[in-house]
């Protein structure tokens, strides 16, 4: 894509020697760093929303309907985007993964709304990010922009490809063939699991979450968990302001629940508390302790990791890709395995009082 669109490209050659510059990027924020205050809108919808409250159309969280913050037009799009390459695109890369509490959007640039609305085109956002590139290479260095212009010019057209390619049937694909609803809290927010309560509620209330908080939170819990694809799929496309069924459904469907068996990923996109503990603060407030395996003040997203293998180690112990935590399972001493999915049982019996 990156040669036929002739992007970040010298010649035949990639900018900067490389095709991905991923491992400069993806750091954990800095302590004490001053966050960048979200750039929002603040349009009047109350008639709007009335008219749909009196219709009883069903909806999930709230919206403070005289302040609404998203892009409405084409006008207000590209002004999202002047302020992402002004004050973001510099951080982008390094911080893309970083979580924090009430840190809710970050440096990244909440345009998907605008592109999947047709608002902006993909191939502007993407020559107008180069453009920022090339003339500020003092400010912005290529990991950012690389980092940046390859999830729109890369994982949006794949994941479009997906849609396309592989409907009706990726609707109804549950390679794990998981049955679970999802737990009340994803309605309310309400868990004493501190990632999960900032994810949850600040999609609930802005309308928005980032990649990683969707798909290393709300989806490696749902999966981890054994929840239904088709209540993970509703939850997502509900919940988001970017939701349009072909977009959502690849990633939540396929890259995050693993449903489609691996058309989209080559593995589950699965951790335990080990790596939220490194991409975020959030444990450090959590009534769960990240090191913890079992008994009331471990993590539930470690017994829950373990048992999620030992479970599908039938149609996953064969993948290369995640050899290591079999290794580490097979190592495992019985009665701790034995402890962790006890412990894991408890969860599940319980998902509701976490
Ligand atoms: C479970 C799950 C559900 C998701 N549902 C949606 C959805 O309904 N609609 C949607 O647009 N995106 C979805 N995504 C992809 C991604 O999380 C969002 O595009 C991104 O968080 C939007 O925020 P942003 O504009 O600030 O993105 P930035 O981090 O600033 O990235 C820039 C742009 O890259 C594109 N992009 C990045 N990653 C992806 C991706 N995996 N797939 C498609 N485009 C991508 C988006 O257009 C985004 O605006 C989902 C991801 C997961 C894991």
């Amino acid at each position: 894509m990156r040669q036929k669109w002739e992007v970040l490209m010298n010649g035949k050659q990639p900018e900067g020697g490389d095709w991905n510059f991923d491992a400069s990027n993806r750091k954990k924020l800095p302590k004490g760093i001053v966050l960048p205050v979200p750039h929002v809108f603040a349009h009047d919808l109350q008639a709007l929303v009335k008219e749909i409250e009196e219709a009883s159309v069903e909806t999930i969280g709230k919206v403070d309907a005289s302040q609404f913050e998203w892009p409405l037009d084409r006008t207000e799009s590209l002004e999202l985007l002047d302020v992402f390459c002004a004050e973001l695109l510099p951080h982008f890369g390094d911080f893309q993964d970083a979580m924090t509490p009430g840190g809710w959007s970050l440096y990244h640039s909440r345009i998907s709304f605008a592109l999947n609305c047709k608002m902006l085109t993909p191939l502007e956002v993407i020559q107008r990010v180069e453009n920022e590139y090339r003339t500020r290479k003092d400010e912005i260095d290529i990991s950012q922009a690389e980092g940046f212009i390859r999830q729109i010019l890369g994982w949006r057209e794949y994941v479009r490809g997906i849609y396309w390619a592989r409907m009706p049937e990726y609707a109804q694909q549950n390679f794990f063939d998981h049955q679970r609803a999802l737990p009340e809290w994803f309605w309310t927010g309400d868990t004493k699991m501190a990632c999960l309560s900032d994810a949850i509620g600040q999609s609930l209330e802005h309308a928005y979450a980032h990649h990683i908080q969707r798909l290393m939170l709300t989806g490696n819990f749902a999966l981890l968990l054994g929840s239904h694809p088709d209540a993970v799929d509703a939850w997502y496309l509900g919940i988001y302001m970017d939701a349009i069924q072909w977009v959502e459904m690849p990633n939540a469907r396929g890259m995050s629940q693993f449903a489609d068996g691996g058309v989209m990923a080559t593995k589950p996109y699965v951790s335990s508390a080990n790596y939220i503990h490194k991409m975020s603060d959030h444990c450090r407030s959590c009534r769960y302790d990240p090191k913890v395996k079992t008994g009331p003040d471990a993590c539930p997203f470690n017994a829950l990791y373990w048992d999620f293998f030992d479970r599908n180690a039938a149609v996953l112990r064969k993948n290369p890709r995640i050899g290591m935590a079999y290794r580490n399972l097979d190592r495992m001493d019985p009665t701790q395995r034995a402890s962790l999915f006890e412990h894991a049982d408890w969860i599940r019996s319980n998902i509701d009082r976490l």
